[in-house]
This record gives C-alpha cells, structure tokens and sequence, in this order.
C-alpha cells in the first residue's frame, strides 16, 4: 500500500482533499459522474495506478473496474506504453504540425475499421462526436439529426437533448445554457423501438442529416441495439440519404478489434456504418479521439472542404504514441478471447451470487465491456433503465467499494475489465460481491 499518503493523524486524505477541492473546483471534480453524486458518500482520490488497480489518497488499494471509464484497456502503466509514452515525451510535448507518427496511428485504426477509408484525429469523444455531426450536416447540406434516447454522444449543444412530449418529436435541452433554438433541429426517439424509427423517417426522413447512435449503449450502462433495429437504421439512412454515425467511442477497440461494427457486419451482411466516432481505447489514456468514414464524406473537412473544424492538441504526439503503442498491444492474436474469457467469468460469477442470494439481477458483455441491472432481465431502452432499483444498487456499489472494488459510482453506467485482470482478482471481486449480495436480500 501507498502508506507515504495516510496523513501522521490517521485522517481520511480523500474527505479533506474533498474538502479543498470543492473550494476550487464545481462541486470538487472536473467531471460530474466522479462527485458520487448518486452514490453519496465521499469520491476516492486517486493516488496512483498500476495494471488492475488504483490507489486511494489513504493509501486503499482497489481493483478498478472503471479504468478511466475506457480507455485503459492493458490496465494501468503497462510497459511497453509506458516507454513509448516516456521516449515521445522526450522528442517533445506539442509541435502543431504534422508528424510520421499521426500517419501511423491513422493507418493502424483504418486496419481495423474497414467501413472507414479517412479519419481526423481530435481530442476528446465530445469533439469527435461535435465535429462528425457539423460535417454530416455539411456534407448533406441538411440541418435535422436523430438521436436515441440514452444514447451520450459528449456535451455538444446539439446532443444534450431528451425526448419531448408525445411521440417523435423534437428534443428539449438537457442542460441549462442550451438554448431551445440550437436543438430544434434534434430529433429524439426511443432505443429499439423500430416503430417509431419508421414513423420519423416518414415525417422527416428527407430533412435529416443523420442518425447517430451507440451501438451497444454504455450510458445506459449495457443496452445492445437489437439487430432489426440497426438493420432499420441502415436502411432507412441509405434510402433518405442520410448518414449513419456509429458513435464507438466507447465501444470501438473495447468489445471487439473491429469495433462492436464488426458484430453487427456479422449478423447483417454488408452492414457499413457512414462515419465513426472513436475515442477512449484509442488514446490508452491520453487525451485522443478521432472521427472517420467513407473518402467523399472525409474529403469535405478543411482544407479539402467547406466544413470547417480544427484543433491546436489534435494528434498531439505524446498522446498518439500512447495510443499507437495500446493498439498495438491489443492486435496481437488472442487478445480479445482473452479478455473477453475474463469478462464473462466475472459477468457469470455475478449472476450466480445474485441467484444465490435472491437479488434480481440480469448481466451482459461483449469483449471487455460489461454492465449489470438489479432487475429480473435485461432492459431494452431508456425507459427500462430507469427502472433499476437506484437505492439497492447504491448499497451494492458501496458495499464494494468497502471491499476495495471500484465499480461506476451510477446504475447507468458500464464496467470495463482490462487484460491486467488475473483469474485472482476475479475471485477477489466474486468473494466481495458474494458478501455483498447477502446483506442486500
Ligand atoms: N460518446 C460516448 C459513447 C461516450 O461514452 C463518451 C464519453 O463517455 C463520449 C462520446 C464523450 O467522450 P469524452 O468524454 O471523451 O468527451
């Protein structure tokens, strides 16, 4: 343990940092989900990490199953990521002008992707998924766009929208500072629900720019779009001449080596996203994202084209070698078996605990991406999610969190197992949750 941090009194470092930082920064974090808002309690400071953990500000160890909310798919600190990190430190930090090693991490996300022929990196999944939107919208020449409900795609104006009133209908902010005006282009429909799909395309399928969408929705916590569902969206948008946008920047290089694309390519053949939002994995950590898709769309960006978007840090050096170095870890043969192997090993000893001891309990997870809800089956939409039991799962979160297990601190959250997870911190996590289900029958 990291006994350099337990202050000589003894006293909690995490609530007085706690303390500090709310006199500095909004509510003490620079990301609202980290505040524990919904949890209550007092939010972890992170002292350092190192593969499968973290340590607190008090020097508590924790398996992590946040890591960064993605990205750090080797776990903590791993070496070879490490040393390109440090050698590309050395060579400099930011140059705002091109270099061999933004090529090359552009060549080694297209190897994978093969729906996307071009990409622009950037360096956030907000700016990815603001800047795919600005250039759908220019390359169509239509101002409409379709979200789902549940689905984030970052905070850009245009996309912190919820469902109106009624059915089909266009969205109200989800935030204060967004005018009515700038989302009245946003349409917002229920997940999974092909129905409704239908009906708005009908309405407005002419007007419409693109449909975005998650394909496995990790904001709300583990939802899949169901085949017929993304089948309909792929249709619909090629026969109105909208673009579809895959928003994978949680799911890109995280469920599977293609993305979770490459799964809905296997089950609907021919299936193609128009462009790709990416993010998390592809930094390993570092501030990276990048948007991408077919040559004619990508070619309309600046300088090429008319539809402006720029960015002092985008690929940044320092943060495309962290990046390049992850994926070329996660390329190597086996990987994702692996990983996924461990995954479901954790996944399937939940939902035994939960049976043994009586708590509803349904799971899911693809690659090494999970999410669990404490209701008797898996929900299909927002609307379901929502149903989750909040007051148990809070108890469930700190009960864990008490056994030095670090799971989302909000219901509607996923989970992400990193290849530094050994079968034993597997059974550690399982002996905890077994405990913790118990008291909470
Ligand atoms: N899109 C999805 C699917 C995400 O999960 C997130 C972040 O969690 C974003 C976009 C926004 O990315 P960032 O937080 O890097 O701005």
């Amino acid at each position: 343990p990291n006994t350099d941090s337990i202050d000589a009194a003894g006293a909690d470092r995490n609530a007085s940092l706690f303390a500090r930082a709310q006199r500095v920064i909004p509510g003490g974090v620079n990301s609202p989900v980290r505040a524990f808002r919904a949890v209550g309690g007092t939010p972890r400071f992170v002292a350092r990490a190192q593969g499968p953990y973290f340590w607190d500000a008090n020097g508590q160890r924790y398996i992590d199953y946040i890591g960064s909310w993605g990205p750090m798919i080797l776990g903590h600190g791993h070496p070879a990521v490490l040393e390109a990190v440090q050698k590309a430190a050395r060579d400099g930090f930011s140059f705002g002008a091109p270099t061999e090693r933004e090529i090359e991490l552009a060549e080694e996300i297209l190897a994978h992707l093969p729906s996307m022929e071009m990409l622009r990196l950037v360096s956030s999944g907000t700016e990815a998924g603001m800047s795919a939107l600005r250039l759908a919208r220019g390359a169509t020449g239509r101002s409409k766009i379709l979200k789902f409900e549940g689905c984030y795609h970052g905070h850009a104006d245009a996309l912190l929208v919820k469902a109106g009133s009624g059915l089909a209908t266009f969205g109200n902010p989800t935030s204060a500072g967004v005018p009515p005006e700038v989302v009245q282009h946003t349409l917002v429909l229920p997940y999974n629900d092909v129905a409704q799909l239908e009906q708005a395309f009908a309405e407005h399928g002419k007007e419409l720019a693109c449909v975005i969408l998650e394909p496995i929705a990790g904001n709300m916590n583990f939802v899949r779009a169901s085949i017929p569902f993304m089948r309909r969206c792929r249709e619909l948008c090629t026969q109105y001449g909208a673009l579809l946008i895959i928003d994978e920047v949680m799911t890109g290089f995280r469920v599977a080596l293609g993305g979770a694309q490459s799964l809905y390519a296997q089950a609907i053949p021919g299936f193609a996203p128009d462009l790709t939002v990416l993010g998390k994995v592809i930094g390993g950590g570092m501030p990276l994202a990048a948007f991408g898709g077919k040559r004619a769309v990508m070619e309309q960006l600046a300088p090429l084209g008319p539809v402006y978007q720029a960015g002092t840090l985008s690929g940044n050096p320092v943060a495309t070698a962290c990046g390049l170095a992850t994926l070329r870890e996660i390329a190597k043969p086996g990987f994702y078996d692996a990983l996924a192997q461990r995954t479901r090993s954790l996944v399937e000893g939940l939902e035994a605990a939960a049976a043994r001891h009586g708590v509803p309990f349904a799971a899911d997870c693809e690659g090494g991406m999970f999410g669990f809800f404490l209701l008797p089956e898996l929900p299909q939409n927002y609307q379901q999610v929502m149903h989750s039991d909040g007051a148990r799962f809070n108890r469930l979160f700190h009960g864990l969190l008490d056994r030095g297990v670090y799971i989302a601190p909000a219901l509607y959250e996923a989970g992400f197992v990193s290849a530094a997870h050994s079968e034993d911190d597997i059974a550690q996590t399982l002996a905890a949750a077994e405990a913790v289900f118990a008291s909470l029958r």
